[in-house]
Order: structure tokens, then sequence, then C-alpha cells
């Protein structure tokens, strides 16, 4: 599904350059949560921001599904985006004057989907999978912080992506509320490649399939290694 081959990116500031990844090699599939483990600073939003599209300006290669996202245009990004990929953000990023189901449908509509009664049942669809199907017409303030990430889990599955990308999505939360969002995303992995960027080795270990463990831009440790 994804293969990185030689991936390097170099931020050039003013006075210095920052390696924040040095020379990544390798191939994740659907059916697993990956669990990218590192400190802060290592290297982590870097990589996630790279497979999610939004930064073109790396050396090397993202292959998703057999296709060079090097020679893809922008715009060509944006589409496969929408259509492959969906993102969960340490901070939710809900609109707080939208209801919990307002805000899952308008990642349709940010797709293009027309048709109202296919985005409101494709939304009820997937809060009833995160277990939020009492809660569609609250709005994010109502709502606990692990409500909220499910909110956002919801939003991110609601186009029913191939892959979910998740930057320290527990960071906000508590430790029963981070394992039962963590279990979530066990069970959405099952038909889709979860990748979770986390700096608590105790839930990577607990619940990912696969560890790989970054410091400094480097893979220093891969639990299931090409
Ligand atoms: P993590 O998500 O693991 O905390 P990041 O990927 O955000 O790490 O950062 C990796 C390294 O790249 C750090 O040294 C950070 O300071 C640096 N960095 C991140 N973004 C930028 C940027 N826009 N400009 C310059 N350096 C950056
Ligand atoms: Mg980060």
């Amino acid at each position: 599904m994804i293969t990185l081959k030689n991936l390097t990116k170099v931020y050039e500031t003013v006075n210095y350059n920052v390696i924040a990844l040095s020379d990544i090699n390798y191939q994740l599939d659907k059916g697993e949560v990956v669990v990218l483990l590192g400190k802060s600073g290592s290297g982590k939003s870097t990589l996630l921001n790279i497979l999610g599209g939004f930064d073109r300006d790396y050396a090397g290669h993202f292959i998703l599904d057999g296709e060079s996202m090097r020679e893809k245009s922008e715009r060509e990004i944006d589409t496969i985006r929408k259509r492959k990929i969906g993102f969960v953000f340490q901070h939710y990023v809900l609109l707080n004057n939208l209801t919990v189901l307002e805000n899952v449908e308008l990642a349709l509509r940010v797709i293009g989907v027309t048709n109202a009664g296919s985005r409101k049942r494709a939304a009820l669809h997937a809060l009833k999978l995160v277990g939020l199907r009492e809660h569609t017409d609250k709005y994010p303030y109502q709502l606990s912080g692990g409500q909220k990430q499910r909110v956002a889990i919801a939003r991110a599955l609601v186009k029913d992506p191939t892959i979910i990308l998740a930057d320290e999505p527990t960071g906000n939360l508590d430790s029963e509320t981070s394992e039962q969002i963590f279990e979530l995303f066990k069970e959405l992995s099952k038909e889709k490649l979860v990748i979770v960027v986390s700096h608590d080795a105790e839930y990577a270990h607990k619940f990912g399939d696969r560890i790989i463990e970054i410091s400094d831009g480097q893979i220093i440790a891969d639990s299931d290694p090409i």
C-alpha cells in the first residue's frame, strides 16, 4: 500500500538546515495498526505530513498503491488525499458552531458529495461505528475529550478512506479514554491501514501491530521489518 524508498527531508532555514528524515525505507500494508514511536522532534509529524500529501518537498520516493507521488501534481495529490486518506489530529479540530452530525457531514461536502441524504446516511453510519449515535445533535463543547476525538475519527472515516493517519490522537486524553481510542483504531485496522504517531511506548506496545521507532529522523527499530 505504502512504500518509502530513501525518503529524506531537510528543512532549510536561514541559518541552518535540519535533517528531519534521513533515508527512510519501509513498506506498509493494510490490516495493521502501525505506531510511529519517537520523542518530540524525532521527525514523526514530518513523516506523517509527507504520507498525507501535505509536503511534497522531499528527496527519495513515496509510492502509494503503486503510484509514485513525486510524479503527481498538487491537484492530483489533493484528489488522492480526499479519496484515500483520513486524518485525526491531537486537538480534534472540530467546528464548535456545527453539531456532531454536521461536523462529520462536512467532510463529505468538502470532497463534493452533493446529495444531502447520502451525506447524512454516511455520517450517521460513521458515528455509529465510533459509538456516538446518541450524540449526533450535540455540539462539540458539550462533549468530553474522548467523545470529541471519536467525532474526529468519524469525520476521518466517513469517506471510507483506505488509510487513517493520526498524529498524537491521545495526547490530550486520560489513559482509560486513550485505550478506548486505540481499541477503536485496532478495530478499524481490520480493513484499513492505520498509522498512529505516539510518544507513548506503553500504548504502542499494547496496541500496535507494528512499531516503528524513530529517532533523529532515522528508523532505529522496526518490530516487523521488510
Ligand atoms: P515530531 O513530530 O517527532 O515531534 P517533527 O517532525 O515535528 O518532530 O520535527 C522534526 C525536526 O524537524 C525537529 O528538529 C523540528 O525542529 C524540525 N522542524 C519541523 N518542522 C520544521 C520547519 N517547518 N522548519 C524547520 N524545522 C522544522
Ligand atoms: Mg509532532
